[in-house]
């Protein structure tokens, strides 16, 4: 059985993450969908609201795991018994850093391989700096996340929830 991890921040899930989680769910026997428990880091949402806005926009998919992780991945991966690593690539601005990453993850355990799908070019240009960017001056995110997302970004930039 193939199982993979996909790690991120998911501050917040946009629909180009999506795209990659159902594209690598349904190359792999199960995909769990990691976020980073990275406290130093200032997010929007807390790893309990990540993972759980996650969980709902996943939860049709039936071979995927939601689950929040600290500390190094390679650990994490041991723990979940994954030899694969999925990662999205946007632009050649991520090529270097993924590279980077993929590379220490290797020298740090030689049985995890790092898997990489390009980005939809409908999403190619999206990140979740993006999404916070536009929803902070008040602007249209509904092109960037799920009108569930979009709701509780909202609810942060102006304290109102529906
Ligand atoms: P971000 O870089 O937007 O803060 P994450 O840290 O959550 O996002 O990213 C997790 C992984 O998803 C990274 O490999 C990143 O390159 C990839 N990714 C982020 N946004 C997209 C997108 N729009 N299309 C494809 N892959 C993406």
């Amino acid at each position: 059985m193939h199982t993979a991890i996909y790690p991120g921040s998911f501050d917040p899930v946009t629909r180009g993450h999506l795209d990659i989680i159902a594209r690598a769910a349904r190359a792999t026997d199960k995909l769990i969908v990691a976020v980073l428990n990275n406290g130093a880091k200032n997010s929007l949402f807390s790893v309990e609201e990540r993972v759980k806005m996650l969980k709902e926009e996943l939860e049709e998919i039936p071979n995927i795991e939601v689950r929040s992780f600290n500390g190094l991945l390679v650990e994490f991966a041991k723990q979940c018994d994954a030899h694969i690593v999925v990662r999205g690539l946007r632009a050649i601005t991520d090529f270097e850093y993924e590279l980077q990453m993929a590379q220490t993850n290797r020298i740090l355990d030689h049985s995890i391989d790092t898997f990489f799908l390009t980005a939809d070019l409908e999403y190619a240009y999206l990140s979740s700096s993006t999404v916070k960017e536009v929803a902070r001056f008040g602007g249209d995110i509904s092109a960037f996340v799920t009108p569930a997302v979009a709701e509780r970004v909202m609810e942060k930039y102006t304290g109102v929830s529906k």
